[in-house]
């Protein structure tokens, strides 16, 4: 181990303060992680529905939302999914591989929270638990962190507070009022990989059903981005893993006053590709069927009746009455399935937050500050959102990692 001596605070004990405090402890640091949770790691037992999705074998760029994509791509070399996947190992998680979905080999976030505990531990990481900080500053030679009962100083700090998603978990958007304190601006922070309220009424007819489809998203009537997978209709609007991955462009444009739709093709949903041609060419045994009986077996009868009220077709009325026409529209119904968005659910139900403190004001993939020498920012707190997927937790392992290395060794490392 290295002995670099340096006094470092580290603000936070998510995931990001976690690999920060044992990175800069590993290079001889002596390192004081405050947590005002009663345990370091909350948020990361309700990752991945329990089981924690660490990372993802494909790290393709485009699943790293940010003002400053360079600036991220160029953070993911200096420590990459490889580098979290054998970080692990050596702390005893193998990882699982769900098609390129990575999670610990016994599927429980828990042990990832433990590990990362226990080698701070090893390391000599005070950890200062149900220890809420209220302020920072630096005095001309050492940063100064209060908290209601003590105050801390350091060489060093290193904030990690995360966002202000999912509040439960400690997120209160405190790190975005410390570095504000040290001249920082914030992009406004928005809830992201969350539900959609829509305006629609007989959404809620539909609550309870999941459907594949391609989600496509509109805003003022042009696409923006579009997404495959399994839909969930809730009696608010809409939800599941394609809805998340695009919310995160709904929230900015509600918040810019711009017109956000839904566009759902139920036709093209994934393993869903016959199903088009199938209930096109069924006529002949179908004819004398009426209502949701009529797209039996292609939809769910929820679906089906939201389907025929949108197209005007009577539910009544057998299909082989139907004209060419109502046919058609029909079709088109499935293909264009529209609900207007009103809003995002908030952040209580949110995974992560798009916004932050942008990248530019950081010093390349030193994470030190450019604002403040001697601060370093890492986690969610920056302008960085992953989509669905383990990528959000890659960034925490990447920007707490290449904070906590750099903070150790000294400004432009890592550059
Ligand atoms: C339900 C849910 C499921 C998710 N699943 C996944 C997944 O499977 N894969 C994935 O990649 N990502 C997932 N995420 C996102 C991921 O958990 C976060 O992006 C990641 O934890 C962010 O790490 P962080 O260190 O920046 O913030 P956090 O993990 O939130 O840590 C910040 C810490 O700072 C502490 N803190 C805040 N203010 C103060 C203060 N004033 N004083 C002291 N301490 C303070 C907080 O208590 C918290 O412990 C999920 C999120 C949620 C909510």
């Amino acid at each position: 181990m290295k002995q670099s001596g340096k006094q470092i605070l580290v603000a936070g004990g998510g995931a990001s303060g976690l690999m920060a405090a044992i990175a800069a402890a590993r290079r001889g640091a002596k390192v004081t992680l405050l947590e005002k949770n009663k345990q370091t790691g909350k948020k990361l037992l309700v990752t991945g529905n329990g089981r924690c999705n660490f990372t993802n074998r494909n790290q393709d760029m485009k699943n790293y939302r940010s003002g400053c994509p360079a600036f991220v791509e160029q953070a993911l070399k200096g420590f990459s999914m490889e580098d979290a996947v054998m970080f692990f190992e050596e702390l005893g998680i193998p990882a699982r591989d769900r098609d390129g979905y990575l999670y610990p080999a016994d599927g429980q976030a828990s042990s990832v929270a433990s590990a990362l505990r226990l080698e701070a531990e090893r390391l000599k990481v005070r950890s200062g638990c149900n220890t809420e900080i209220l302020s920072a500053e630096y005095t001309g030679n050492r940063f100064l962190v209060k908290t209601a009962g003590w105050q801390y100083e350091g060489d060093v700090l290193i904030l990690a507070c995360g966002s202000l998603a999912a509040p439960g978990t400690g997120a209160t958007g405190d790190g975005y009022r410390l570095a504000e304190g040290f001249g920082h601006t914030v992009i406004p922070p928005l809830p992201a990989l969350t539900g959609l309220y829509a305006a629609e009424k007989d959404c809620a007819k539909l609550a309870g059903i999941r459907q594949e489809a391609k989600v496509v998203l509109l805003i003022d009537g042009e696409t923006c981005i579009e997404e495959t997978g399994e839909v969930q209709f809730t009696s608010y609007g809409l939800s599941g893993i394609p809805v998340f991955q695009v919310s995160r462009y709904v929230s900015r444009a509600l918040k810019e006053g711009r017109r956000c739709e839904i566009c759902l093709n139920l036709w093209e949903g994934r393993g869903s590709g016959q199903t088009r041609r199938v209930f096109e060419e069924n006529r002949e045994y179908t004819g004398e069927r009426s209502g949701t009986d009529t797209l039996l077996g292609v939809f769910p009868e929820k679906l089906s009746g939201v389907l025929l009220e949108r197209a005007g077709i009577s539910r009544k009325k057998k299909r082989n009455q139907w004209t060419q026409e109502e046919e058609y529209r029909l079709i088109k119904q499935a293909e264009e399935l529209r609900f207007s968005v009103v809003r995002c659910r908030g952040f209580e139900q949110a995974q992560v937050c798009t916004g932050g403190v942008p990248l530019t004001e950081l010093k390349g993939i030193t994470m030190e500050s450019a604002c403040m020498p001697g601060l370093y920012l890492a986690g969610e707190l920056l302008d960085v959102d992953g989509a669905c997927g383990g990528y959000n937790l890659q960034w925490a392992w990447t920007s707490g990692y290449l904070a906590g290395s750099a903070a150790a060794e000294g400004t432009g490392t890592l550059c």
